[in-house]
C-alpha cells in the first residue's frame, strides 16, 4: 500500500458556496517505467537471500535454550538480494519513481474551511522495488486535499446559510422601502418595511449555499439577511430641524432639543392674527401646522406657490416637500 499524499488548497467563499473544480499538481511516487515497478535492470532477478534463506528473518539462538528472531541485515527483511549493480539505474530499485502531476479535483458546493476531500487512488505508488513480491497485488495511497476557504467581505455562514447584515439609510427604515443586497447570484431588491429596526431579519429561502449532503439537486440554504440602520452620528442644522419637528410631531418629550423651533410657532401665531399667508391652514382646520410650513420654508428657502396645491389637500403638500429635502441636503 502506498503511502497517502496531503496537500492545501485554498479556495474563495464564492467557490466554497457553487462548487469548483480545482488543478492540484502534486509529485507522488509512480511506478518506474523503466523496470515497470521490479526495481530490477532487464534481465536481472533478484536471487534468494543467502543469510536468511529467504525468510527475511534470522533465529539466532540464545543461551538456556532461547531463540530470537531478528530481521536480516543483509536483505533487510526481504528475503531476497539483487546482484551486485543489477538495480534499475531510474528508480534505484525502489520501483517507483516521484513525478509531477496535475489532479482535477471536484470541489462539492457547500464545503466548509477545514474540511479534508478524499481522492481514492491518488497517492504514492508503493516502492515495489522493495517489496518481496514484486508481483503482489499492491494498492495506491490516496490523495487527501485539505480546504481552506477565505472569509468573505460581505458574507459569513452558518452552515448552509449564508448571512448578510444589510446597512438601511434611517429614513428608509422609518419609512419603508426597498434596497438593493448582494447575493450569491447577484443582486437583488428586498423590501424593508415600516418601522424597520436593526437586528429586524428577512430569510431569502433557498438562495444560500449548496447543502453539502444533499442528495437532491437544487437543494440550497437560505439567505438570511440582518437589516442595521444607519444612525447619522451628526446632523446638520437642516436635518436637526427636521428631526426635531419630527419629535415634536410624534410627541416626543424626552429628546434633546437645539433648534429653538418655539420660535417658529410663536411667528405662526403673530402670523395667524395679522392674517398673513400663513394662516390659510389653520383657517381649514390644521390648526398649528401654519408654524411647521414656516419652519420649512426657512430651512428650504421654498416660498414658492403655497396655494396651487389646492383646498383639502394640504396633506400632500405635506409629503411633497419632505421628498425634496432627501434629495436636497444629499
Ligand atoms: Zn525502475
Ligand atoms: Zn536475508
Amino acid at each position: 500500500m502506498g503511502e497517502n499524499i496531503e496537500v492545501q488548497t485554498n479556495i474563495s467563499f464564492m467557490d466554497a458556496a457553487k462548487g469548483v473544480q480545482k488543478d492540484i499538481v502534486i509529485t507522488p511516487l509512480v511506478q518506474c517505467k523503466t523496470c515497470t515497478g521490479n526495481g530490477m535492470k532487464k534481465g536481472t532477478t533478484k536471487s534468494k537471500c543467502a543469510s536468511c534463506e529467504g525468510t527475511g528473518t534470522r533465529v539466532h539462538f540464545m543461551q538456556g535454550g532461547f531463540q530470537m528472531a531478528s530481521t536480516c541485515n543483509t536483505c533487510s527483511g526481504t528475503g531476497t538480494t539483487v546482484p551486485r549493480g543489477g538495480e534499475c539505474g531510474t528508480c534505484r530499485g525502489n520501483g517507483a519513481v516521484r513525478e509531477r502531476k496535475t489532479v482535477t479535483v471536484d470541489i462539492p458546493g457547500g464545503v466548509e474551511d477545514g474540511m479534508r476531500l478524499r481522492v481514492m487512488g491518488e497517492g504514492d505508488h508503493p516502492p515495489t522495488g522493495q517489496a518481496t513480491n514484486p508481483n503482489a497485488k499492491t494498492e495506491q495511497g490516496d490523495l487527501y486535499v485539505f480546504i481552506r476557504v477565505a472569509p468573505d467581505a460581505k458574507f459569513s455562514r452558518s452552515g448552509s446559510d449564508v448571512l448578510y447584515t444589510a446597512s438601511v439609510p434611517l429614513t428608509t427604515a422609518i419609512l419603508g422601502g426597498e434596497i438593493k443586497i448582494p447575493t450569491l447570484d447577484g443582486d437583488v431588491k428586498v423590501k424593508v418595511a415600516t418601522g424597520t429596526g436593526t437586528g429586524d431579519k428577512v430569510t431569502l429561502p433557498g438562495m444560500g449555499m449548496k447543502k453539502l449532503q444533499a442528495r437532491r439537486a437544487g437543494s440550497n440554504g437560505d439567505l438570511r439577511v440582518e437589516f442595521k440602520v444607519a444612525m447619522p452620528k451628526y446632523l446638520s442644522v437642516n436635518q436637526r430641524t427636521i428631526i426635531e419637528m419630527l419629535a415634536d410631531e410624534m410627541g416626543d418629550a424626552t429628546a434633546k432639543r437645539v433648534m429653538n423651533l418655539g420660535k417658529y410657532k410663536e411667528e405662526d401665531a403673530a402670523a395667524s392674527k395679522t392674517g398673513s399667508a400663513g394662516s390659510a391652514a389653520g383657517k381649514e382646520g390644521h390648526e398649528g401646522e401654519g408654524w411647521l410650513k414656516n419652519a420649512w420654508h426657512n430651512i428650504t428657502g421654498q416660498h414658492d406657490h403655497p396655494e396651487q396645491s389646492g383646498q383639502g389637500k394640504s396633506e400632500e403638500k405635506d409629503e411633497e416637500p419632505k421628498k425634496a429635502s432627501g434629495s436636497g441636503s444629499g
